[in-house]
């Protein structure tokens, strides 16, 4: 009995590929790369990713990996990407762990902290980045070097890069190795950032996984007038000729849409909810319309559900004393993943119902086709998840924001949004101050993607 149970325990483990427990080396290891990391400025202002790509393949060239398998390379000397690839058994297409170098920046006045200092404190891990996105380039970097040291061979490569210019910047590093060195990032499917685990008082909610995201695109609203001497005011005026158009969209709504991810999202957000908005999120993912139009009371869950379009800026006229000569408002939309922008435009447009206010592009939209649930990846997730932390649901997330997934999307590479790092659900603090990080929680992340990779690759 005893030793079918122990051969049992040991079958279980290899074909799970759980992780080593985390010895005192391994931590201080990640705990390294993590400091390391945060303490180089990657602002797009006056900070240099080039640093921090060159500071991760010195360790991992430290660690055996080739100099062949490791790049550090960009369009600009001081926005570098690193690029390094751990060699699989078969020529299968590999697998991308994406993580973005560069963070937003970060006044020391505005923080109780120096942000570019890594500090323990209380629990937490403080620093610019800490949480986006350094968290995770840190732990992709510490599991590569933990599988090489114990000689894992998975069975397709796995490619870690380490980006530019996410937050900002003219040199995004995804869109330039798309654009200059496919072969060395192109891969079967990408983990990225767009996750994460939320809690409440501590208790896990769930597991988030990133599928999907709006698209975002500003218009220019503009009125043009003769003008005049403001004390002979004529009836006709760009400044209330716009402010009329403005009220009409306002008042609009966009139809309710709902798609793979949000009707999932929905249904098990209903069993982590109570009371009436359990009910109504579980009515939603069924299609009922009353629910969803009382959900959509709710600002998150109404940016959800239909594409959004919201005046941002205005200016107008050029003297207190004249008749404006023009008027101009942005209106930035999140368009819903099957949405077009193009219809989008149409429907202002339709919407304003004056030919007098010009609707124009103040950039492009870059679609980004939602990542399919596939169950050979979303299957992988949910069963480390669980073994992690039992019973706390897998919960897929259409982000309402961008990040590099599009790009990567937009070039036929489905990416999912996973870490496995948790946070309380009312405290983000990414781009704000006092960045952090739980401590405990670090560990469980970089433990869970160490199994999840491995699994993936398996
Ligand atoms: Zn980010």
């Amino acid at each position: 009995m005893k030793r079918g149970l122990l051969f049992s325990l040991l079958c279980t483990s290899a074909l799970f590929a759980a992780p080593p427990p985390l010895d005192d080396v391994t931590r201080q290891l990640t705990r390294d790369i993590y400091k390391q990391l945060i303490e180089i400025n990657t602002t797009d202002s006056v900070g240099n990713t080039t640093t921090a790509a060159e500071a991760m393949a010195a360790r991992l060239k430290a660690a055996g990996f080739p100099n062949a398998d490791i790049q550090v390379l960009g369009p600009n000397p001081r926005k570098g990407n690193l690029v390094a690839r751990l060699r699989g058994s078969t020529r299968e297409k590999p697998i991308l762990l994406l993580a973005h170098l560069d963070v937003v920046e970060a006044r020391r006045e505005d923080w109780s902290l120096d942000p570019f200092v890594f500090t323990e404190k209380d629990g937490y891990y403080y620093g610019r980045g800490t949480s986006d996105d350094k968290g995770m380039a840190a732990i992709f970097i510490a599991n590569l070097i933990r599988y090489k040291q114990e000689g894992f061979i998975p069975k397709r490569d796995l490619i870690v890069a380490l980006t530019a210019d996410e937050e900002g910047g003219d040199y995004n590093g995804v869109s330039w190795l798309l654009k200059e060195h496919r072969d060395l990032i192109d891969a079967a499917f990408a983990l990225n950032e767009g996750g994460g685990g939320r809690m409440k008082e501590g208790k896990r909610l769930y597991n988030g996984v990133g599928a999907s995201e709006k698209v975002y695109v500003s218009f220019g609203l503009e009125t043009h007038n003769k003008g005049g001497h403001s004390s002979v005011p004529r009836a006709d005026n760009a400044i209330y000729e716009l402010a009329e158009g403005l009220v009409k969209l306002e008042k609009y709504q966009f139809p309710i849409e709902m798609n793979e991810v949000t009707r999932t999202y929905f249904e098990r957000m209903s069993k982590i909810e109570d009371g009436s908005t359990a009910k109504d999120m579980a009515a939603v993912a069924k299609g009922d319309k009353a629910a969803a139009e009382r959900l959509s009371q709710t600002a998150v869950y109404n940016a959800l559900m239909r594409t959004t379009c919201v005046a941002t800026r205005l200016q107008g006229g050029h003297a207190d004393n004249a008749l404006p000569q023009s008027a101009r408002a942005t209106v930035n939309c999140r368009v819903l993943p099957a949405g077009s922008a193009e219809d989008v435009r149409n429907t202002i447009v339709k919407v304003l119902n004056d030919p007098g206010i010009d609707v124009t592009w103040i950039d492009r939209p870059k679609p980004s086709a939602p990542s399919p649930l596939d169950s050979a990846i979303i299957g992988p997730i949910e069963q480390v998840t669980n073994e992690f932390w039992p019973g706390v649901p897998v919960m897929p997330l259409m982000a309402t924001g961008a990040s590099d997934s599009l790009y990567l999307r937009n070039a036929g590479i489905p990416s999912y949004g996973v870490s496995g790092l948790f946070a309380e659900i009312n405290d983000s603090r990414a781009h704000g101050r006092d960045e952090r990080v739980g401590v405990a929680e670090f560990y469980e992340s970089l433990q869970f993607l160490y199994a999840l990779v491995k699994r993936l690759a398996s």
